[in-house]
């Protein structure tokens, strides 16, 4: 091959996954290995596998949108899609699911708004007395 004769940029001494050389470049004039297999950034890199992990998932980056109390009923939501995909459960059965969950948010949603509306009123009491 003339690619082996060729002068090319130092490859990198780290193996893949599946036991082959890797193949790509070295950081850098002096380092030995690529981005994925220096061992000196390896610390680093598995922070960001795991935040990318987490965060690649479409449920993970809804589920930190919404509060604590909510998750559990996205998680039966979803899984209801999972499951009427699947056919495990009836369409009728996914249906139920989601109207209970949607009473749920809706009973959520109210408590929220009593809540907020006893701090608008407790800062406007606050206010007045001073
Ligand atoms: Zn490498």
């Amino acid at each position: 091959m003339t690619e082996a004769t060729r002068s090319e940029p130092k490859r990198c001494a780290g193996m893949r996954k599946d036991g082959t050389p890797c193949t790509a470049r070295v950081m850098g004039d002096k380092g030995d290995y690529c981005f994925a297999h220096d061992p000196q950034r390896a610390v680093a890199r598995d922070a960001a596998r795991r935040k990318g992990g987490a965060n690649s998932a479409t449920n993970a980056r809804v589920e930190k949108l919404l509060p604590s109390h909510m998750r559990p009923v996205l998680g039966a939501v979803l899984a209801a899609i999972r499951d009427v995909r699947a056919g495990t459960i009836t369409p009728a059965q996914g249906s139920a699911i989601a109207s209970l969950a949607g009473a749920a948010v809706k009973v959520y949603q109210v408590g929220l708004l009593e809540e907020r509306i006893a701090d608008l009123e407790a800062l406007q009491e606050g206010s007045t007395t001073t």
